[in-house]
């Protein structure tokens, strides 16, 4: 099956080959190695000198659910910016940990309002920190985070970032955005495996306890002194590092993320231009979306279980609209291991289920 949702990826055959390397315990010397290995590439990555890795066992929401839990202040306000589903997720887990938050609500697909953002801040000088989405998976948008981000340090107001599906696969300016974390998982652009996540927090913040966190598990200030040794207070992914070890080597061979976001964006321009021929439009037009992900308006005639049905019969898994817009999109993801004849073939079978012989 070729996965073309936004994560858990199609794998390369080294990756999935990585998975069947020695049991290994998790207390044991090796671990500490890999574990160690692991923090640094995903430190250089981008180059995030200021910034450190902190390794985690969860999908994305976990690794989100953590930058929250160890940043998010209990005793002053986060601003939450959301313009899709996990914008909205963040300020639910905010909910959850019974912090104090303010949510700016705005729409779906459109590009961030920084005029709102400045108002709430102006409104209330007890926000500390703003939480905001970079590539908003539900519409494919990226938000554009340099403006954002020069905002917030003016204020001296921290900035987190959810980087689940953009970390490996866009850009991301750690030097001069200056966040004070963000959350990304191994699973989306990086090709790994479900179940490894990660935060990568600046080093200034974090060498002060400040007792954030509502929650054990997902406590960052737990895992940092026993990782800059390798180790870890809880049972990690040992498999699940193996593979997002193997993937990151892999992402290195390949030239970085520069390289990944110019292959992703080339097989988004060609899945793009076939199905603009067959009729089908984007939802944002190209420069507004992440490389790696377009929302389609589903033809008219056409529901979304039948188009998903005639792709998985032919090998190929698409994603649904979420929220809003269930009804009315169709996403697909070229993350993961995709070759030319693969893009092609799908290609091929968009053309044959949307064809006009076919409709
Ligand atoms: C995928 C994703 C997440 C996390 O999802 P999980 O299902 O927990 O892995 C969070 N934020 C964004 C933007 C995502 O795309």
């Amino acid at each position: 099956m070729i996965l073309l949702n936004p994560g858990p990826v199609t794998l390369s055959a080294r990756v999935r080959a990585a998975l069947q390397r020695d049991d290994l315990c998790h207390r044991e010397a090796e671990f500490a190695t890999l574990s160690l290995g692991l923090r640094t590439s995903l430190e250089t990555l981008y180059d995030a000198t200021e910034h450190l890795a902190v390794l985690l066992t969860g999908s994305g929401s976990c690794a989100v659910e953590a930058m929250l839990a160890t940043f998010a202040p209990r005793d002053a306000a986060t601003l939450v910016i959301s313009n899709g589903v996990y914008g909205e997720r963040m300020a639910l887990m905010l909910d959850c940990q019974g912090k104090p938050f303010f949510e700016s609500r705005q729409a779906w697909g459109a590009a961030l309002d920084l005029t709102a953002v400045s108002q709430l801040l102006d409104a209330h000088a007890d926000i500390a920190c703003v939480a905001v989405v970079h590539h908003e998976t539900t519409t494919g948008r990226l938000n554009d985070l340099d403006e954002l981000a020069a905002l917030c340090s003016n204020r001296n107001v921290g900035l987190l970032i959810d980087a689940v599906s953009s970390f490996g696969g866009e850009r991301i300016d750690f030097h001069r955005w200056r966040p004070l974390a963000v959350a990304a998982t191994a699973n989306k652009c990086l090709h790994g495996i479900p179940g490894v996540a990660f935060v990568l927090g600046r080093r200034d913040f974090l060498a002060t306890p400040r007792g954030n966190s509502p929650s054990l598990y997902l406590d960052l200030e737990r895992y940092v002194d026993l990782q800059r040794d390798g180790w870890s207070p809880f049972t990690q992914s040992v498999q699940g590092y193996y593979a997002l070890d193997e993937a990151l080597r892999e992402l290195d061979e390949q030239g970085g993320w520069q390289r990944r976001r110019e292959r992703y964006q080339q097989i988004t321009d060609r899945l793009r231009g076939v199905l603009a021929d067959l009729g089908v439009r984007a939802f944002l037009d190209r420069q507004s979306s992440a490389s790696m992900l377009t929302a389609y308006h589903l033809p008219p005639g056409c529901s979304y279980p039948e188009l998903h049905t005639g792709l998985k019969q032919a090998g190929f898994t698409i994603y649904a609209g979420q929220g809003q817009l269930a009804s009315r999109v169709f996403r697909i993801a070229t993350m993961g291991h995709l070759g030319d004849a693969d893009v092609e073939r799908c290609c091929e079978v968009f053309q044959s289920l949307l064809g006009q012989s076919a409709i």
